[in-house]
């Protein structure tokens, strides 16, 4: 009976806190499949909404559940779904995608209280109410997928060959293969379903003679495209992330890369001025999105470098320059690239992983550089932050990282202060790819400044990290 005692003694307190709160009645109960769950603090009712403290009940479901202490943002991740809310916000994360809701989760007693309902429902969980014994009675999903893959179709569009296909659930994720002689490229979707077992649909275009498809082990399905030459698919998800769409861009079209009237080469083809600058991108790898961010931009300068009190050096120019070039080296190597940015509009720092998310990128690359309240450092680094669940895209954040800032000391040659794991960025945390910052040098410093006004720094700066990011694309094409 004490526990009885304490949590009633907790209630007080809580209400006693929590001054405008209404607190109807008597205590509420939560049920989930069929048990009665206790929670060390008490559910409270805000604004006609239950809020329950989110580990307690998550963890009792089998969620993964971790907090970010800077950020104030609590993330549950159940089967293939993930929700992130964050105190007195009502703005909340599903799948990436932002939410609102009706009310903010709360900090009470040092305990993080959810929107029981909007949260459930995300991670779909149903939930009822039941006034009688003033109960919750939550049903976890029927099962953690798998999402079943009812149709697997072949349409050509103006500039693509598409294989399309649809699941009956949230498709969690899927990893892209390549296989040289003969040549195939091919995707697998985890934690999927193909009730025909195997399939297959002829298709004679210019790129591929067919697809093959099957259930390829107890939770994954295999999609083979057997190819006539060395091309690889863009992968793609429907914004509800039921729907896999893997495009071959048609031989002579633009396709989805680059802007118009950059280049008039065809995908997949190299530019020749790149030859001894850029490494060889893998063929297997060229389907991979890459998403560049140019950080700051219009209302929003970032640092300033300045030379006897002159303003000589904005952020904000400098980042959009060098990630104009970038995108170019990459889109020349034959890339899949896309630019946030490519022009001095204010962008918010949520808009940018969150734009990373809807195009469903593979890596994210932020180009930013420095400054410091002292004028003494000096500089380049690399930010990152290994998120968990992102293994199938076969490179870490760490890895990218590392990659890059090799390349930007080799070329650049400012200070190396090394690569440096950031959980609390807003575009390292909230990008569900792997994701890095680079920080090419200090514009509060004389010397790093002296050098970064020069039209070698940016030039270096892009070079290497293109090839830091070609590195790792090959890398993972070798696993
Ligand atoms: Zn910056």
């Amino acid at each position: 009976m004490k526990a009885t005692i304490r949590i009633g003694i907790l209630v007080a307190i809580i209400l006693t806190l929590a001054g405008g709160m209404a607190f109807a009645g008597d205590a509420i109960c939560l049920e989930l499949d069929g048990k009665l769950i206790e929670t060390d603090v008490a559910p409270i009712i805000e604004n006609s909404r239950t809020l329950v403290p989110y580990r307690a009940l998550l963890e009792s479901m089998g969620a993964e559940v971790s907090w970010e202490q800077e950020a104030e943002m609590a993330t549950a991740i159940l089967g293939s779904h993930r929700v992130q809310v964050t105190i007195d916000k009502t703005t909340a994360f599903v799948n990436g995608v932002t939410k609102e809701m009706d009310v903010p989760p709360r900090l009470i007693n040092n305990r993080t209280m959810i929107p029981l309902r909007f949260v459930l429902e995300n991670l779909k969980c149903t939930v009822d109410w039941n006034n009688d014994t003033r109960t919750v009675i939550i049903n976890s999903p029927k099962t953690d997928g798998p999402s079943e893959i009812r149709t697997i179709a072949y349409e050509e569009t103006d500039d693509s060959y598409r294989i399309i296909a649809r699941g009956s659930e949230a498709i969690k994720n899927t990893r892209t293969f390549a296989y040289e002689g003969p040549e195939r490229y091919g995707i697998d979707i985890f934690n999927a379903a193909f009730p025909d077992r195997v399939g297959s649909i002829k298709a004679d275009n210019q790129v591929f003679s067919g697809v093959r498809f099957s259930q390829f082990d107890d939770d994954t399905v295999r999609i083979v495209v057997d190819l006539n030459e060395k091309v690889a698919g863009k992968v793609s998800l429907s914004e509800d992330r039921s729907e896999v769409y893997i495009d071959f861009d048609k031989p002579g079209s633009e396709g989805n890369r680059g802007h118009e009237g950059e280049d008039e080469q065809n995908p997949g083809e190299v530019n020749e001025d790149l030859q001894g600058i850029l490494p060889e991108l893998d063929w297997r790898a060229t389907g991979k999105l890459i998403a560049i961010d140019a950080g700051h931009g219009g209302a929003d300068p970032g640092a300033t470098g300045k030379i006897n009190g002159k303003e000589v050096l904005i952020e904000r120019d400098l980042n959009l320059a060098i990630a104009l070039r970038l995108h170019q080296l990459l889109d020349q190597a034959g890339a899949n690239v896309v630019l946030l940015r490519d022009s001095d509009i204010t962008m918010s720092l949520y808009s940018r992983p969150e734009a990373a998310n809807t195009m469903n990128a593979d890596l994210l690359i932020s180009v930013h550089n420095n400054s410091a309240h002292n004028s003494t450092s000096n500089g380049t680094e690399v930010l990152y932050y290994d998120k968990v669940g992102i293994e199938s895209y076969g490179i870490t954040s760490k890895e990218l990282a590392a990659y890059i800032q090799k390349e930007l000391v080799a070329e650049i040659g400012l200070k190396d202060r090394g690569i440096i794991n950031c959980p609390h960025l807003a575009v390292l945390n909230k990008s569900l790819m792997p994701a890095v910052i680079i920080e090419g040098g200090f514009l509060s410093n004389p010397d790093d400044l002296a050098v970064m006004l020069t039209e070698e720094f940016k030039e270096a700066y892009a070079v290497a990290a293109a090839r830091g990011i070609i590195n790792s694309l090959n890398a993972w094409a070798d696993r």
